[in-house]
């Protein structure tokens, strides 16, 4: 069991580091697959030893070994939360379709929200695919209606999209458009749930800049991180939380 466990995360922090090349260079707009990875200050072409997740970093002491310009540490930080969330998935739903449609969805939001952090975009590319991958995985889906999926995707979208219309420009379209596919893998109870915990921990944030005076009543706050985390979260703790919910009454 520790074996698969220790595979799974391995697994990840590699798949990690080729999430680490689509969020700088989708951005861009440039190709995923080619050319290979090159120091983006110096261009020096990228060797095996330098391309191990996390243990190259730390063995680099962060910086390029052709220019030592310093490396970000969203490199180890994106490999290590990839292997983690993977390990996670797989603890609980094991070798199911529900472990590799969830890990798919990991997969996205992390670049998804790595990628907004930076820009304050949501490359449609990336919705589309969601979109489409959503579908698929609520078309085969044997254990849980189509239609409750499609009422998930109705309702996360259809309440952004009033949010958006509402705030004109206070919520964006990536949004929008993030919580319509989010609903499509979620089925309606997590997307409630989603919701309500992207509500809660975005309006906490909000309120904790605001009074330590970070930030101004004026700046914007994205909000595609938070919805991610909050998705992330009802996939991992549905359970647990609508338990710990009942046992209040
Ligand atoms: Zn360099």
């Amino acid at each position: 069991m520790f074996w698969q466990y220790l595979l799974i995360f391995i697994s990840g922090t590699i798949i990690g580091s080729f999430f680490n090349v689509c969020i700088y260079r989708i951005p861009l707009g440039k190709s995923i697959v080619f050319p290979g990875s090159r120091c983006i200050k110096c261009g020096g072409r990228l060797k095996a030893r330098h391309l191990i997740p996390v243990i190259s970093y730390i063995l680099l002491g962060g910086k390029c070994s052709y220019c030592n310009a310093k490396i970000s540490a969203r490199y180890p930080l994106v490999e290590l939360l990839t292997g983690f969330l993977y390990t996670v998935l797989f603890a609980k739903f094991y070798w199911t379709l529900y472990f590799f449609k969830y890990a798919f969805l990991v997969s996205l939001l992390l670049i998804i929200s790595f990628i907004d952090m930076q820009i304050q975009i949501i490359p449609n590319g990336l919705v589309l695919l969601g979109l489409v991958m959503g579908l698929i995985f609520a078309l085969i889906d044997k254990y849980y209606p189509f239609s409750g999926y499609l009422l998930g995707a109705l309702i996360g979208g259809g309440l952004f999209l009033v949010i958006a219309l509402l705030s004109r420009g206070g919520m964006g379209s990536g949004d929008v458009k993030l919580m319509f596919f989010l609903g499509l893998f979620l089925g309606w109870e997590k997307t409630l749930l989603t919701l309500f915990l992207s509500f809660v921990s975005g309006g906490l944030f909000a309120f904790t800049v605001l009074i330590l005076g970070l930030k101004g009543r004026k700046d914007p706050i994205p909000f595609g991180p938070f919805i991610n985390t909050a998705a992330i979260t009802a996939v991992i703790f549905e359970v647990e939380i609508f338990r710990f919910y009942f046992s209040l009454f």
